[in-house]
C-alpha cells in the first residue's frame, strides 16, 4: 500500500479522465473533500480524453442533451477563472450543413427545440452565409443549415488537467497505476471496500468513471452495463493556409463528414458505418482515403492538403444503445454510482456530468436535468431516448 494513501475515502472514483476529474472537481466545490481517485495508468488522459476532438456544442436534438450543454458551454466560459488553469475553449462555432430537405427539416425541428430551452446563440443559416463563414466550401448542393456562436472546441487534457489540480488543491487525491480488481459489499449488499493493484479501500460510495472500460469495471460489482467501445479515426492535416484557423466546426450532414481548425492545419473526422464494436486502438491507413474522399467532396482544396499517417490516431467512443450516457445511482447496488457512456459527447457534458453526479451522491437529487431520464433502468423498461446528432 502506497504510504500516502489513506485506506478510507467519503469517496472513491473509478478512472482519471475528464469526467472523473470533472466529478473529483465538483464533489470538492460542493464541499465533499475526502476524494479519491484511482487511476490504472502511470498518467491521466490516455483512455478516450486524450484522443478526443474537443467539440463542445449545445446542438442536439434531445432535450437532455441541450440541457447539458446548456450548463457545460456556460461552465467552459469561465474555466479559466475558476481552475487557474486554461480549458482552452475556442467559441468558433459548429456548422450544420443540409442538402437534403429532410436534414433540413430535423435541423428546424431542433433549433426550435434549442430556442425554447433558452440557447440564444443559435441561428438559421442560408447557403450565403456558409460561404461567406468558409468560402472554400463546395455548397452548390446546400439548401441551408444551422450555426451557433457559443458552440466551439476545448482542449479535452488541459481541462481534465484543471478539474483535477483544483479539486486536489482542496484535498481531492489520485492514486496512479492503481487499477480496481474488485468491489465488496457488505451483509447488506452495499459497497464496502475497493480492491486495487495498490491494496484495499474502505469507502461507502464508489463512481464507475471508466470510460471506454466502463462495462467491465461495473462487472465488478454485479451490474450489467450497456457500454461498448466503438473507435473513432482522427485525422490531422499538415499546416494548410488555404482555410482560416478562426471558422466553425463544419457537419457536412450528406455524409457526416466534419472537420474543425487544430493548429495550423485541419482536423478531419467521419463516422464510418463499417466500424464495428471492439477494444481497436490501431489508426487504419485506409482510413485517410476514405475521409479524403468524402471531404475534397465538401471542401475541395482539400485535395492540396498533405497527411502523414504517423500523426493520424484512433481512440474509443463509449456508447450506448440510445446514445445517450448512463448517469446515476446503480439499481441494487446502493453506493455504487454510474457515470458512463458518453456515445461521442464525454468531453463537451464532462462539466454537467460533474455536476449531477456531485449532486445525487451528496443530496440524492439534482435539478439540472430529469436525471431518471438517464438511469440504467431506462433500458429494462423500455425508456431509451434515441439522440440522433451523434458525430
Ligand atoms: C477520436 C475521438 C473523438 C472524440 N471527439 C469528441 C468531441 O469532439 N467532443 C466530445 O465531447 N467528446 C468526444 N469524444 C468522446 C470523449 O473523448 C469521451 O466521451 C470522454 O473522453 C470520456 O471521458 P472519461 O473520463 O469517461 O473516459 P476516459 O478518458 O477514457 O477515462 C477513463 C479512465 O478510466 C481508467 N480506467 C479504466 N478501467 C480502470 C480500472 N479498472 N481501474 C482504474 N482505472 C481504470 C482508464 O485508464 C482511463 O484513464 C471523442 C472520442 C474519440 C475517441
Amino acid at each position: 500500500m502506497n504510504q500516502l494513501l489513506q485506506p478510507q475515502a467519503d469517496v472513491v472514483i473509478i478512472g482519471g479522465g475528464i469526467v472523473g476529474s470533472s466529478i473529483a472537481w465538483h464533489l470538492t466545490e460542493a464541499g465533499c473533500t475526502n476524494v479519491l481517485v484511482l487511476e490504472r495508468e502511470s498518467h491521466q488522459g490516455k483512455g478516450s480524453t486524450g484522443k478526443s476532438m474537443g467539440g463542445v456544442r449545445a446542438q442536439f436534438s434531445t432535450d437532455v442533451n441541450i440541457q447539458m450543454s446548456l450548463y457545460s458551454i456556460p461552465f467552459y466560459q469561465r474555466f479559466d477563472e475558476v481552475m487557474e488553469h486554461p480549458g482552452g475553449y475556442r467559441p468558433q462555432g459548429y456548422m450544420f450543413l443540409a442538402t437534403q430537405q429532410k436534414h433540413l427539416d430535423y435541423l428546424n425541428t431542433n433549433i426550435e427545440r434549442q430556442l425554447a430551452l433558452g440557447l440564444k446563440t443559435v441561428r438559421r443559416i442560408s447557403r450565403q452565409d456558409a460561404a461567406a463563414a468558409v468560402p472554400q466550401l463546395f455548397l452548390d448542393d446546400v439548401i441551408g443549415g444551422t450555426f451557433c456562436s457559443t458552440d466551439g472546441f476545448v482542449d479535452p487534457y488541459s481541462v481534465m488537467t484543471g478539474f483535477w489540480m483544483a479539486a486536489a488543491r482542496r484535498g481531492a487525491r489520485l492514486l496512479r497505476e492503481a487499477e480496481v480488481t474488485g468491489i465488496a459489499k457488505d451483509a447488506a449488499g452495499k459497497i464496502s471496500a475497493v480492491e486495487t493493484t495498490q491494496g484495499v479501500i474502505a469507502t461507502r460510495t464508489v463512481v464507475n468513471a471508466a470510460g471506454a472500460w466502463a462495462a467491465q469495471v461495473a462487472k465488478l460489482a454485479g451490474i450489467d452495463l450497456p457500454v461498448t467501445p466503438l473507435r473513432r479515426m482522427l485525422v490531422p492535416t499538415e499546416p494548410f493556409p488555404k482555410v482560416s484557423q478562426h471558422g466553425p466546426m463544419v457537419v457536412d450532414m450528406s455524409s457526416g463528414f466534419h472537420f474543425r481548425p487544430e493548429g495550423l492545419g485541419l482536423l478531419l473526422a467521419w463516422n464510418d458505418p463499417e466500424e464495428t464494436s471492439g477494444f481497436k486502438f490501431a489508426f487504419e491507413p485506409s482510413f485517410i482515403e476514405k475521409v479524403l474522399t468524402h471531404g475534397s467532396y465538401r471542401l475541395p482544396c482539400l485535395e492540396e492538403a498533405e497527411v502523414n499517417p504517423k500523426r493520424c490516431w484512433a481512440g474509443l467512443y463509449e456508447m450506448t444503445p440510445d446514445h445517450h450516457p448512463i448517469l446515476g445511482p446503480a439499481p441494487g447496488v446502493p453506493g455504487f454510482f454510474l457515470a458512463n457512456g458518453f456515445s461521442g459527447h464525454g468531453v463537451m457534458h464532462s462539466p454537467a456530468t460533474g455536476k449531477i453526479l456531485a449532486d445525487l451522491i451528496i443530496k440524492g437529487s439534482c435539478d439540472l436535468i430529469d436525471t431518471r431520464l438517464l438511469n440504467l433502468e431506462r433500458f429494462a423498461e423500455g425508456r431509451e431516448i434515441h439522440e440522433t446528432a451523434v458525430l
